[in-house]
C-alpha cells in the first residue's frame, strides 16, 4: 500500500482517472517543464535543507498536538488532539506550501511568482514567503473580493507584493484564475505560477501534497511518542484538500486508522448554498484538470458557498476524489451552525479560537466523539487561527 500512494499520481499526473493536465499545449509544456524541474530540484540536499531550516526557524515548525482534554470529557467519549497548524507564522498551514513553491521558483532561477487569491489567505502566505526568499510576487484578486477582504488586501501591500484587481466577468475567484493565467502565458520563462492548494494542473497536487506532508509526518512520529500508538482516526476540513491531504499523507499505509475528511454543507445539503463536492458532486473538468465538481447541466462550474470562504470552491484535489472512490477516506459534510457551534465552544473551553474552515473539523470531531469510548483518539488538523473570522463571528452572534 505505501508503494501505491507513494508512487502516485501517474506520469500524466492521474490519481486513478482523476487530476491531468486538460490545458492548452503550451501551457501542458511549461507544466512538464515545472515538474521536471521539481523533480531534480526538490531531491537535492541543498533545497531540502533550506525548506527543513526555513520550516523550523521562520514558521515554528514543528507545530506541536495538543490534547483538549476539557473539550473531551464535556463531551464525554473519545479524547480530541489538535495538530496546531494555526501557530504557523502567518496563522495557517499555507505557509508550508507557499514556502515550498517560493523557494522552488528561486531555485528554479525564475524572477516572479504568480497567482490568483479569493478571500486573500492564499495571497497574503505567498506574499510573506516571497518577501522571505527574496523574489516578486504578483497576486490577481477579483474586485468584489478585494473590496471585502480589507485586512488580507493591506497585509499584500504591506508584505510588497503587485495586487491586481479583476474588472471582468463575476469579479471574483474564478476571473482572478483566468486573469493569473493569461499573464502566466505571456512570460512563462521567467515566472512561475503558485497554487493554492492541492488542484490545478499536474504537478501541483502532487507538488503541494508533498510540501504539506510535513504535517503528517510531524502528527504521526508526535502522537506515537506520546500515546505509543496511533490515533484511531484522523481528520481535516476539505477545501481544495491541502491540509487534509497534508495530515492523511503519512497515515495512508496504517490501515487500521480511519480518516474523515470534512466538507461544508454551508445552508444544507438540500439547497444550492452548500461546497461540499465529494459529497454532492459529479466528475467533471476545472481550472485544467478532472475531479468531483459542483457543475450545471453544461459542465459549468455552481456558484457555492461556505461560511467558511477558504472551503468555498466548486472542484476538490485530485487525489482526494480518487481516496473517495476507493473508499479509503470517508467524506462528510458540516453546516454553518455546526461550524459556529464548534467554533464558539473550542474558544471558550480550550481558550483556541479556530479558523472557521478549522472549525468544520472540530464540528464532526464533537459529533462522533460522544459515542467513542473515552480511551479512543481523534487527531484533528487545526489548519487555522480565527483572528480573521473573530469579528465576522461576533457581528453574525451578536456578541
Ligand atoms: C485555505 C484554508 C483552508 C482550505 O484549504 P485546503 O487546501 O482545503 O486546506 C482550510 N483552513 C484554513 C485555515 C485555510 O486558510
Amino acid at each position: 500500500m505505501t508503494m501505491q500512494f507513494a508512487a502516485m499520481p501517474d506520469d500524466n499526473g492521474y490519481f486513478g482517472e482523476y487530476g491531468g493536465q486538460l490545458i492548452p499545449p503550451e501551457l501542458k509544456a511549461i507544466m512538464d517543464d515545472i515538474n521536471t524541474a521539481y523533480e531534480e530540484v526538490s531531491q537535492t540536499e541543498a533545497f531540502q535543507s533550506e525548506l527543513q531550516q526555513l520550516f523550523a526557524d521562520y514558521v515554528g515548525r514543528p507545530s506541536p498536538i495538543f490534547h483538549a482534554s476539557r473539550l473531551s470529557s464535556k463531551i464525554g467519549g473519545a479524547q480530541i488532539h489538535l495538530k496546531r497548524e494555526d501557530l504557523n507564522h502567518t496563522g495557517a498551514h499555507k505557509i508550508n506550501h507557499c514556502l515550498g513553491e517560493a523557494l522552488l521558483a528561486k531555485h528554479m532561477g525564475k524572477t516572479k511568482v504568480l497567482a490568483e487569491t479569493g478571500a486573500g489567505q492564499h495571497g497574503v502566505a505567498l506574499a510573506t514567503a516571497c518577501a522571505l526568499v527574496g523574489i516578486d510576487c504578483e497576486i490577481h484578486m477579483g474586485a468584489i473580493d478585494v473590496a471585502k477582504e480589507h485586512p488580507n488586501v493591506t497585509k499584500m501591500k504591506i508584505l510588497g507584493c503587485k495586487l491586481i484587481t479583476v474588472d471582468s466577468g463575476t469579479r471574483t475567484l474564478k476571473d482572478a484564475v483566468d486573469s493569473a493565467f493569461q499573464a502566466y502565458l505571456e512570460d512563462p520563462f521567467n515566472t512561475i505560477y503558485a497554487i493554492g492548494s492541492v488542484v490545478g494542473p499536474h504537478p501541483f497536487p502532487k507538488m503541494v501534497r508533498d510540501f504539506q506532508s510535513v504535517v503528517g509526518r510531524e502528527a504521526r512520529a508526535q502522537f506515537l511518542e506520546k500515546h505509543n500508538k496511533l490515533p484511531e482516526i484522523v481528520m481535516a476540513c476539505v477545501g481544495g484538500g491541502s491540509n487534509a491531504i497534508g495530515l492523511f499523507t503519512e497515515f495512508l499505509p496504517d490501515e487500521a486508522v480511519r480518516m474523515i475528511g470534512v466538507e461544508p454543507a454551508g445552508k444544507g445539503l438540500d439547497t444550492p448554498d452548500h461546497a461540499a463536492t465529494l459529497t454532492k458532486g459529479s466528475k467533471g473538468a476545472i481550472h485544467g484538470f478532472e475531479c468531483y465538481n459542483l457543475q450545471d447541466e453544461n459542465g459549468e462550474p455552481l456558484p457555492v458557498y461556505s461560511i467558511a470562504s477558504g472551503l468555498d470552491y466548486p472542484g476538490v484535489g485530485p487525489q482526494h476524489c480518487y481516496l473517495k472512490d476507493i473508499g479509503r477516506v470517508e467524506y462528510v459534510a458540516i453546516d454553518d451552525k455546526e461550524c459556529l457551534d464548534a467554533f464558539m465552544e473550542l474558544s471558550r473551553v480550550e481558550g483556541i479560537i479556530p479558523a472557521l474552515e478549522s472549525a468544520h473539523a472540530v464540528a464532526h470531531a464533537m459529533k462522533i466523539a460522544k459515542d467513542m469510548p473515552v480511551d479512543a483518539n481523534i487527531l484533528i488538523n487545526l489548519s487555522g487561527r480565527g483572528d480573521k473570522d473573530a469579528d465576522f463571528v461576533a457581528d453574525k452572534l451578536g456578541l
